[in-house]
């Protein structure tokens, strides 16, 4: 953990007040308060977040790196600081070995391309989990196919738990390259991260983990953990859309050729050829999302402000809550029952389809998700073409369940 970084500040938010930092949470849909339970997606933004965006714009917006005068300097600063920030966040002591992306998903293809490509050979094998996002599967399929590779996938049960022993089991010589989330963005399950890194550290096998739905919801401490990279997403952690995080240790940074180029990502080109920048500069080309990252600088400092231990603790009592309440729904069921997991409860009802239930919800104001949720292999799996999936952030109050269990007994009603 974190400790110094998550350290619990005093006195304990006022988790009413902390809503009202959200202004979209204010509005109606359909003449109904707006229940927002799509976190998973997507989470909305504090004031401050939206603020320091539109004053970056006001006041200070000017292309990084690229010149000398005061408003140039001033936007690298921040830019840099956000990286800093993330960097402490996740408790990394060089900020140096993050890489800024747009998202999860540019900086696992960034990993899929730059590093294991090289590495790869015919018949070897990337073993990834039945419950990983698309994010986690295709891009090491992509590189897979190209070589004559193949993806395989370590089994679950039927809580939604990874079968450790038998991810263990497929740590055979063939595998190059382990890939496994943190938290499932469809089950909320944690993940055993730092267990199976050790299992793959000791058969020397990289292992990337991604954060996507941990880091936005609990203290995450990248080197406790163990594994080799380490990949995020800005926008569900109270950031701008279009942001992300790399995280790789630093010698397999060195190691990696650069996947884009273009401008500022060099030390010196010349028409034949060119030579690199180091790392993490090596990875980003071209003009980033400097509003963007400005953004999520100042949504860690809120989080970190409000206390990952706390906003974790707080979901746990909403989930708790949650998940009693749904089971008072006549013929809904839960995916994901593992006892160690996060505020995602995928469900089904006997005898509707998941999008008609969604459908149904939203005209009551409730916002959750329907549909594979970019995991088709963990729908494969429960047998199902979708669920309906309502996700919790630290803002959301017990009245928003009632009000989601309220339009359920409704909707019920209906499609019964
Ligand atoms: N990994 C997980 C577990 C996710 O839930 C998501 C997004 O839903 C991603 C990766 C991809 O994130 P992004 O689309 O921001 O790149």
């Amino acid at each position: 953990m974190n400790s110094a970084m998550h350290q619990p500040i005093a006195p304990a938010p006022d988790w009413s007040r902390v809503r009202a930092d959200f202004p979209l949470l204010e509005r109606t849909v359909y003449g109904k308060p707006l229940a927002y339970l799509d976190n998973a997606n997507t989470s909305q933004k504090p004031d401050c977040v939206i603020e320091s965006v539109a004053q970056f714009f006001r006041e200070r917006n000017a292309n990084i790196s690229r010149a000398v005068h005061a408003l140039s300097e001033e936007a690298t600063n921040l830019y840099e600081g956000a990286r800093s920030a993330l960097a402490r966040f996740v408790n990394v002591q060089s900020a140096q070995e993050l890489v800024l992306t747009s998202g999860a998903t540019m900086a696992t293809n960034l990993v899929a391309y730059s590093f294991l490509l090289p590495r790869l050979k015919p018949g070897d094998r990337v073993l990834v989990t039945t419950m990983e996002h698309h994010a986690n599967i295709v891009p090491w399929q992509l590189v897979c196919e190209r070589v004559g590779a193949t993806v395989v996938a370590a089994p679950i049960n039927q809580r939604g738990e990874l079968i450790l022993e038998q991810f263990i089991e497929m740590l055979t010589p063939e595998v190059k390259f382990a890939a496994v989330t943190h938290v499932s963005n469809v089950l909320g399950t944690i993940n055993p991260v730092a267990e199976i890194a050790r299992e793959c550290r000791r058969r020397d096998i990289p292992l990337l983990v991604d954060g996507s739905q941990a880091v936005p919801h609990m203290p995450v401490d990248v080197p406790a953990i163990g594994c080799d990279f380490y990949v995020f997403t800005g926008h569900k952690m109270c950031g701008p859309t279009g942001t992300g995080v790399l995280w790789a240790r630093r010698k397999w940074l060195e190691a990696m050729p650069p996947f884009f180029g273009g401008g500022d990502m060099i030390r010196e080109v010349r028409i034949e050829s060119s030579t690199f920048a180091d790392p993490p500069q090596r990875f980003e080309a071209g003009t980033p999302n400097i509003a963007g990252f400005v953004g999520l600088g100042e949504a860690v400092r809120y989080l970190t402000e409000l206390g990952m231990d706390r906003i974790s603790a707080h979901e746990q009592e909403l989930l708790v809550y949650a998940e009693e309440r749904l089971r008072e729904v006549p013929g809904l069921r839960i995916i994901g029952e593992s006892p160690h997991k996060a505020a995602v409860i995928s469900f089904l009802v006997e005898g509707a389809h998941a999008h008609d239930l969604a459908t149904l919800l939203d005209l009551e104001g409730v916002a959750v998700r329907s549909g594979h949720h970019c995991a088709h292999p963990l729908m494969q799996f429960y047998g199902v073409p979708a669920t309906c999936r309502a996700s919790l952030a630290f803002y959301n109050r017990y009245e928003d369940v009632d009000q989601l269990v309220v339009a359920l007994h409704k909707a019920c009603k209906l499609l019964g």
